[in-house]
């Protein structure tokens, strides 16, 4: 292991904020994970530059969806305008093995600095009966899924393709069809990003039988050495039956982007470098992380509660708050700390893992 590595929390605290700041800063600290300092309200303009995150402001969007270029119920043009109208400021169309066109779309409903429609393909294909399917984030052009004969070739190959073709690759719904397993998730390399949570209503976030849920499966990737962020994301194919449970409806899950602008490729780099926070409801007012300490503050509702867990190696809750502001102070030997905020009626948000000490995933 590189001494950088290994001493990634020790040599942190040259890192002295001097004030609490709306930027956040990716910081190669604790093994290059991403460290933050930001003030999370949502597209609020921010006043201070550090780190390269030049006048960054919060983003609200989802990174998932569908029309009828594959299974979906509504046209792009449909489906952009639910999102436009609900509150987002970008929305990525993932339709499967289909490069749905943006540019019309961004022609007639996008604004700059408002709302964005970015390109993006759900890289569709199975090993046996299991799907696996491989969100392209901002690709260049259409990306065919490979053939393979495992489950970690399959991704692999997917992540691959998504590389090559320049976009941002993010691993789907691993329990959907109980395709992917924490091992195999462990084993594909080149991916900083998988959905640990999607809105669609069989994809078995939370796990069952032997299966752990999705965010036991972060915690075994994250404390065994694999750096990865965890996005949540709407997966919505039906717009025209909001009233269906059985349906994937849009407005479940989204993350909040820490981004210089709201263009394609800043977008999509400062969510592989986890500058974002995933939601289901909760909208937070401040995500701090110095070498010392991090801090989440949520922007509350009138008639919630909120519960802050920090949570460490193996999933381990080494603090919780009934509060909606709290702070933790790092021992040096975390490995790393994430943030999980539970709302009183079910609304959670997940910061990104900071890395500390020596054992810090990368
Ligand atoms: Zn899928
Ligand atoms: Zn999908």
């Amino acid at each position: 292991m590189p001494d950088a590595i290994r001493s990634g929390f020790t040599r942190c605290p040259s890192f002295r904020p001097a004030r609490r700041v709306s930027v956040l800063a990716a910081l190669a600290c604790g093994g290059g994970l991403a460290v933050w300092l930001a003030t999370a309200e949502p597209s609020a303009t921010a006043g201070v530059v550090s780190q390269g995150v030049a006048g960054a402001r919060w983003f609200k969007g989802n990174l998932h969806t569908h029309t009828l270029n594959s299974d979906g119920d509504s046209t792009p043009d449909e489906v952009v305008r639910w999102y436009r109208e609900h509150g987002y400021d970008f929305l990525v169309l993932t339709d499967h093995n289909f490069l749905t066109g943006v540019d019309g779309l961004n022609a007639t409903q996008g604004a700059p600095g408002k709302f964005l429609v970015v390109r993006g393909e759900e890289v569709t294909g199975s090993v046996d009966t299991k799907p696996i399917h491989v969100n392209g984030l901002d690709v260049r052009r259409l990306v065919d899924p490979p053939v393979a004969t495992t489950v970690v070739g399959m991704v692999q190959g997917m992540v691959d393709g998504i590389r090559a073709a320049d976009g941002i690759p993010s691993i789907n719904h691993p329990n959907f069809g109980w395709a992917i397993s924490a091992d195999e998730l462990a084993a594909v390399q080149r991916t900083k990003l998988f959905e640990v949570y999607n809105g669609h209503p069989q994809v078995n976030n939370l796990g069952g039988g032997d299966v752990p849920g999705l965010e036991e499966t972060w915690d075994r990737l994250l404390t065994g050495g694999k750096l990865i962020y965890g996005i949540a994301v709407d997966d919505a194919h039906h717009f025209k039956r909001p009233w269906d449970p059985t349906a994937s409806s849009p407005g479940h899950g989204w993350v909040y982007v820490q981004a210089p602008a709201l263009e394609p490729r800043a977008l999509v780099n400062a969510v592989e470098q986890g500058r974002f926070y995933s939601s289901t409801g909760v909208v937070l007012d401040s995500v701090e992380a110095t070498a010392r300490e991090l801090r989440v503050a949520v922007k509350p509702t009138s008639f919630s509660k909120y519960r802050i867990r920090f949570i460490g190696r193996g999933g381990r809750v080494l603090r919780e708050v009934a509060a909606p502001d709290a702070r933790y102070a790092f021992t040096g030997d975390e490995g790393y700390v994430r943030a999980k905020v539970v709302e009183s009626n079910g609304a959670v948000a997940w910061t990104q893992p900071i890395g500390v000490g020596p054992q810090a995933p990368k």
